[in-house]
């Protein structure tokens, strides 16, 4: 990975830094799009994972359709050239406002999350003389095996419309012809390495879908969401994510009528490897029990190992004195608080001031989460192109 060209690209730049490896995103979307194709799957890309302008240029030319948690988000896909009619705009907490952009653009579909939120979009629609796509997000009871702060799918979780309210949401959309329902939507959580998590939502989706073909609602698109995990401990040897057996798994599970599309939205799977978070090392502390390599990076860069103890590989790039011992450090950051810390008990060779740090596995949910708590200075790029 650490060629003597990036290196050199790396030394000379201000730290922090992230580091952007825009070849391997190419590689990843050809894949996906290879994999894809084969069972005519359209594969929408979750901006809240990254929205880099750069990233979203090549996401945007690889003609993947956008999926929205915000007005924002619709704006800022509708900016970078992605097709009104392939965006998706999920959320539990759309505002008038958002859902007001959305039907201006009319994107392709709203995916809804509550009774509530399907009357303020109907009688929205009324007001403003027009009609909205939906589709139903269900919250289909599904464990996703994956950290409880990044599963969605659980009776608990605050997203999707709980089973028993659908009589209800096909009243509601029954008696509102400005709504037209196209689709179901499901997604049950994030990271999710564990493929089994996979079949059983397809046994819930073939199962809700049975539900709506029996009351006269043949949907037109069954919408599976996001959620494949990538390798965090090998971002190197796995830096795409196995698409082929992803998909062919809902191929072979999910029970599709003829006419009905198959849609996903990935986010971390896509961008999540080619990021990397470069520091360099600014003091080396040696306490009683610990050595801290302290980093010019922290939380603020970074927020997932503080906010969901996410693990990130970490590694030295460059090192300025060649010494053959290694120390286990707890490698932190900057920032006053205790949990500003992106791995305790890393083993690495020792580190001196001014080394290079990585910290792999940041291109999802690392740039987009940035803060400026301690009023840290903006973020530096660099681009692997
Ligand atoms: C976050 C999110 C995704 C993307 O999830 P990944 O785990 O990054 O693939 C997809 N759909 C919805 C509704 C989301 O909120």
């Amino acid at each position: 990975m650490w060629t003597p060209s990036i290196v050199s690209a790396l030394e000379n730049a201000e730290t922090p830094l992230y580091f952007y490896d825009m070849v391997l995103l190419k590689k990843t979307l050809a894949e996906i799009i290879q994999t894809s194709k084969v069972y005519d799957f359209h594969v929408h890309y979750a901006l809240k994972a990254n929205n880099n302008t750069k990233v979203l240029q090549i996401i945007q030319e690889a003609g993947l359709g956008a999926d929205c948690v915000s007005g924002n988000e619709i704006e800022l896909a509708v900016e970078h050239g992605f097709k009104t009619n392939q965006i998706v705009f999920a959320g539990v907490g759309k505002t008038v406002k958002e859902i007001l952009t959305a039907l201006k653009h009319q994107i392709f579909c709203f995916n809804v999350e509550s009774v509530q939120e399907l009357e303020v979009i109907a009688q929205l629609c009324l007001e403003n003389e027009t009609t909205a796509r939906i589709a139903l997000r269900i919250n289909p009871n599904v464990d996703a095996h994956t950290h409880h702060y990044i599963t969605t799918g659980l009776d608990e979780n605050k997203f999707g419309i709980l089973t028993h309210e659908l009589p209800l949401c096909l009243e509601i959309i029954e008696k509102n012809s400005q709504l037209q329902l196209c689709g179901l939507h499901f997604h049950i959580g994030s990271q999710i390495t564990d493929l089994n998590v996979f079949k059983s939502l397809c046994v819930k989706v073939n199962e809700w879908n049975r539900w709506f073909i029996n009351r006269g609602h043949e949907v037109k698109v069954l919408n599976v969401g996001g959620g494949l995990g990538i390798d965090y401990d090998q971002p190197d040897a796995v830096g795409i994510p196995d698409f082929a057996v992803f998909f062919a798994i809902f191929n072979q599970f999910l029970e599709r009528k003829p006419d009905q599309q198959i849609h996903f939205e990935l986010g971390r799977s896509i961008v999540g490897q080619c990021g990397s978070l470069i520091s360099r090392v600014l003091y080396i502390k040696n306490g009683l029990k610990k050595n801290f390599a302290i980093l010019d990076a922290g939380m603020t860069e970074l927020l997932r190992p503080s906010l969901y103890q996410a693990y990130h590989k970490i590694e030295t790039v460059k090192r300025h004195l060649q010494s053959e011992s290694e120390m286990i450090y707890d490698v932190v950051g900057p920032i006053c608080e205790s949990s500003d810390c992106f791995g305790k008990e890393v083993r690495l060779a020792e580190l001196n001031r001014g080394d290079l740090i990585a910290i792999r596995s940041a291109g999802a949910y690392g740039e987009v989460m940035a803060l400026r708590y301690n009023l840290r200075a903006p973020l530096n790029f660099v681009y692997l192109e």
